[in-house]
């Protein structure tokens, strides 16, 4: 066990094997409803590396655009994961127990961002998604 993490109730609870990757925070209006906040803060999980622990039957999931759902609990509310095709994708930061282990990698949908929203940090800010390179 890597990391740990769950909701603001303690119902839901996971366990993750290995390093989280592409941490990252979009800015834009859909992530600020999602996350309640500036905007989302996120990570990747890699494959077979994230285990719900306790009250994964709990998971309540809303689907995003085909394919993808938000997961979060139906007790407390708290944002937990996204999931793709019904596997967990990544986790939201802001579920993991302490340090998380990653910094965020990027800002994206800046150029939507909050008006009271005031970035910090030295982490590239895209306007919308970094160039494709
Ligand atoms: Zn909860
Ligand atoms: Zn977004």
């Amino acid at each position: 066990m890597l990391l740990t993490g769950g909701c603001f109730c303690g119902q839901i609870r996971y366990e993750i094997t290995e390093p989280l990757v592409g941490a990252r925070s979009c800015h834009c209006s859909k992530c600020r409803k999602v996350f309640s906040g500036a905007g989302s803060a996120y990570a990747e999980v890699q494959p077979d590396s994230f285990v719900w622990t306790r009250g994964g039957e709990k998971l309540t999931e809303y689907s995003t655009m085909p394919g993808w759902a938000l997961g979060f609990c139906g007790t407390c509310g708290t944002s937990l994961c996204g999931l793709h095709n019904g596997s967990v994708h990544g986790v939201t930061l802001g579920s993991v127990d302490g340090d998380p282990g990653v910094q965020i990698d990027m800002h994206l949908f800046v150029g939507s961002k909050a008006p009271w929203d005031h970035i910090g940090g030295d982490a590239p800010q895209y306007s919308e998604y970094p160039p494709a390179d």
